[in-house]
Formats: C-alpha cells, structure tokens, sequence
C-alpha cells in the first residue's frame, strides 16, 4: 500500500528545499513538487531527491496531478515560490485538483492584501487558504525559523501543529510560532517585522559609521565594541553578525566589509510597510528613513560628484568611552522607538481590519529564529502581558526610565553628528518624532490656518469643542470685537 504524505511542499528554492527537510526531521512524511523547465538535464525534484531522500521520508514529483494525490485529507500544501504572479499562477494551478477542506498555505512574503484577496477567492471553492510569514532565511527555514501564520481559520487546528515543529524555539522554549490572525493578518506582521529590520539593520550602519568617523575606530575595535554591547541589553542577532562582519578577513589580506560596495539592495517590504502606514496614518519614520537610505545609496555616481563639492570630513575626534557610552544609549533608546512605531502599525492595522492581533504573542514570537531576534523582545512582550502599553510601549513602566535616562546622549549623538556633518538619518529621524510626540502644542495650528486661507479647509479652536469647524475670511478685515483693554 502506497504511504501518503502528511504535507506537500511546493517550490523547492532557498526556503522551500530547507522547509521540507526540516519538516521530514520533525517526524512529517513529505511529498515535494517544483515546475520543470523543458529542455534542461535534470530537473530540481531529481535534483532534490537524489541528494536528500536516502533515508528520508520524502517523495518527489514531476506531475502536479500525482503530487496533490500523493497527501493525505485534508490536504496541506506549502506554496514557497516568489510573492506576487507566481503565487496565483500556483493557486490556479492547484486549485481544480484540491478539495473543500483541504489547506494552502503561501509562506512566500506576499502582499497582505494580495493575501487577503486569496484567502477570499478559495474560500468561495471551500479551499481554506493560509499566509505565513516566514523569517529566519535558509538556516531558519532548516532548523527553525519564526512563522507568523493568518487566513481562513478554519486551517488553523491542521496547520500549527505542523509549523509549530518546524518553528524556533525561544529560550523558555516556546515555539516561535502563533496563530496571528484572520485575512492578510499573517504577512501584515512579517512585513512589519521587515520594516523593523529595515531600521534596525540603519540603525547599527550608522552607529558603525558614527564609530568610525567621530571616534577613528577601526574594524577591529568596532566589532569590540559591537561583541561588547551584545552582551548586555542590546543583545540581538543583527548585533552579533555585525561583530562577525567587521573581523572577516579576505585571504589576500585587509578587511571584506571595506571592498563591499556601498550600494544597498530591497526587495520591497520596507516600501510595503512605509505604504501600509501611510494609508492607516501612522508614523515610520525608522523604515521610511531606512527605505530612503537605500534608495539613495544606489545613487553612487550622484554621490561621488556631490561629495567632491559639500563633502565634509569631521574634525572632531570623541574619546572612545565617551562616544561608545553616549551611542549605546543612542542605539538602545532609538531602537526601541523604532520597534514601538512598528507595534503601532500592527495595532492600528488590526483595529482597521478587525484581526484582533495579539502584540505580546507576535513580541514573543519574534524573539526566536527571525533576523530582528533580540533581548529586549522579552521585556516588550512583558510590558504588552502585563497591560503596559495601553498608552503605547514608550509610556510603559520599563521603558521609561531608560528612554529618559538615553535621551541627553541620544541628542548628543545627534547633535555631533550633525555639526561633523556624518548622516544619521534614522538616529535623527526617530528622534524629531520622539520630540514632537512629547510635544503638546505643535505648530500644527499653523498648517490648520494656511489650509484654511488657501483652501476653505476649516478648523477647530482650542476655545470651542472638538468637532467644531470654523472658518475665516482671511482677507477681509478682522471682525470688531472687544478690546484689548475691555
Ligand atoms: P528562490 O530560491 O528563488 O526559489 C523560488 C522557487 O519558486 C523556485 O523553486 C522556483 O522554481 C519557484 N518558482 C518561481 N516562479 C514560479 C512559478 N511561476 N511557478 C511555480 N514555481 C515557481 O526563492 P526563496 O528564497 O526560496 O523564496 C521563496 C519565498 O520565500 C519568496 O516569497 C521569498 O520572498 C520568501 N522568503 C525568502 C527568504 C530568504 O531568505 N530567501 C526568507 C523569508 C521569506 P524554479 O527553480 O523552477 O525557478
């Protein structure tokens, strides 16, 4: 009798290829398919199997037909080719051999809207469809990564067993890996997590270039430092392989990191996150700052030429317990604004939609087997548990007094920065929020009354309820009223 498989997967790339062996190591029986391109040799399933499947419990198919038979009901089929036209080519394809009950889940990084759309359409033909954002790369694909699953509810009791073994674990053992909600709420929260990373990932560029150009570190001494706060309240994945970067010699001697050149690549989830704020009205200063940096790193030439003009090169040089005091508080305070203003959106979407998204449990999640991985993950996570952050996570007991005691060295940071003329454009940017967020009365008045003169847009006065319009005829002259002395 021929065995069927627990699980099919679908694209056996990067991701794919690692996701089915880690998924056979945890005890699951796997049927593989990939498409074959006609005329080449050997075709990726033969290629996958002939290097896998001794002793494993896989199977491979070159029919589509014969791999959706090959599963048993209901059906689970991981889909890991890239976001956008492959997807629903897939899902076309698919979808006339599957049955009502049976399970896709996309664990590309898709669109959430695109997500949301799929899971609308299957439901129609009974087919429950799942987003799961996956993170953690091929290493994290192989031995666990951190999964952030959302659709058609119905698919969650057959699908978390599965993605919870293949999942991370946290240091208390957790799974990495939680139902997050319904719709596109699956990959809304991994393109967050990307934009984290996105500013993250600026944030620790520019501290590395604050290092160099105001304290004259070199590689060597900068990853000294980087090991150095990675052992404290700073401990991060991102910290720790920036350490291993800065001391990666080449054979010929000198350093790899110098001969990597300077221009910044995406792939477009930070974009897909500065979007999704813009339409919901919440601030990303961190990722929209990062996604510009990028942008403008691809700009070499333009550069090059406008530094042999404006360039400057800063005078100062900070003492090294000075400059690495002042940039851990920098680094901490500015970090955890960033990872707030991303709480912010997932909040804001999910009161949106009405996907009901627990933050502690995607705080806890991302504390394993993800690129954003860090300590502090734990006190976020305990500050949402503990009903901390009803007024935000900055506002919470355990990060306040931190964030108070970082802010005079933040702005320092900044300040040097700006007088040496070294960019720091996340470092600055999350920092103008910070201080117009703790400002009460902004100059917001101002835009209200222009706005008002040039286009009848109304306002509210401070001396009459809220919802309350006004509007003034800016070029007649002022209403008689009473006098300054009555
Ligand atoms: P990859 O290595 O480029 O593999 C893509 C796979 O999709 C290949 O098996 C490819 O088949 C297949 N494919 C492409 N177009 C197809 C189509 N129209 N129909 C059917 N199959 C198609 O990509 P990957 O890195 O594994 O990424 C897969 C997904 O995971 C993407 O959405 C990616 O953004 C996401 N992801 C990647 C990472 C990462 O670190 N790489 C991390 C998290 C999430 P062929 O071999 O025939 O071209």
């Amino acid at each position: 009798m021929i065995q069927l498989s627990d699980v099919g997967l679908i694209g056996l790339g990067v991701m794919g290829a690692n996701l089915a062996l880690n998924l056979e190591s945890k005890g699951w029986r796997v049927s593989v398919w990939n498409r074959t391109a006609p005329g080449v040799g050997k075709s990726s399933v033969q290629r996958f199997m002939d290097a896998h499947a001794e002793g494993r419990r896989l199977a491979g198919f070159s029919g589509l037909s014969a791999f959706v038979a090959s599963l048993s009901r209901p059906r689970v089929v991981i889909v890991m080719v890239p976001a956008g036209a492959a997807v629903d080519e897939v899902v076309g394809n698919l979808l006339p051999l599957l049955s009502p009950g049976d399970v896709l889940v996309d664990g590309g990084n898709s669109h959430y809207a695109d997500t949301e759309r799929r899971v609308q359409l299957l439901r129609m033909r009974g087919v429950h469809f799942v987003g799961a954002g996956v993170s953690g790369g091929a290493e994290g694909a192989r031995y666990g990564a951190s999964i952030m699953p959302g659709g058609a509810d119905e698919a969650r009791p057959v699908v978390m067993p599965l993605l919870e073994s293949i999942a991370a674990r946290a240091a208390d053992g957790t799974p990495c890996c939680s139902w997050i909600g319904p719709g596109g709420a699956g990959h809304f929260v991994k393109m967050v997590h990307n934009g984290i990373e996105y500013a993250d990932m600026q944030l620790i560029a520019e501290t590395y270039a604050l290092l160099g150009a105001l304290g004259r570190l070199d590689n060597e001494s900068r990853a000294g430092l980087f090991e150095q706060w990675n052992g404290g309240r700073l401990r991060s994945y991102l910290m720790e392989i920036t350490a291993a970067i800065l001391r990666r010699r080449e054979p010929g001697g000198g350093y790899l990191l110098d001969r990597i050149l300077d221009v910044a690549g995406q792939k477009g989830t930070g974009r897909w996150t500065v979007t999704a704020a813009l339409d919901l009205g919440v601030p990303q200063d961190a990722v929209a700052s990062a996604v510009f940096q990028r942008a403008l790193s691809a700009h070499k030439e333009q550069r090059a030429m406008v530094s042999s003009f404006l360039g400057t090169r800063p005078v100062a040089v900070v003492p090294v317990a000075e400059l690495s005091a002042e940039l851990e508080q920098a680094l901490y305070a500015a970090r955890l604004v960033a990872y707030a203003q991303g709480f912010e959106l997932i909040e804001a979407a999910s009161r949106s939609f009405d996907w009901a998204v627990d933050a502690a449990s995607v705080a806890r999640l991302w504390r394993g087997g993800c690129i954003i991985r860090s300590a502090f993950l734990d006190d976020i996570a305990g500050a949402f548990e503990a009903g901390e952050a009803g007024q935000g996570l900055l506002l919470s007991s355990r990060f306040l007094a931190p964030l108070c005691e970082a802010l005079p060295h933040w702005r320092r940071v900044v300040s040097r920065s700006v007088t040496d003329g070294v960019a720091v454009p996340v470092f600055s940017a999350l920092l103008n929020y910070l201080h117009a967020l703790s400002t009460e009365r902004l100059p917001a008045h101002l835009i209200q009354a222009q706005r008002d003169y040039f286009g009848a847009h109304t306002f509210e006065r401070v001396d009459d309820l809220r919802g309350h319009f006004h509007h003034e005829d800016w070029t007649a002259p002022p209403m008689p009223g009473p006098s300054a002395n009555s």
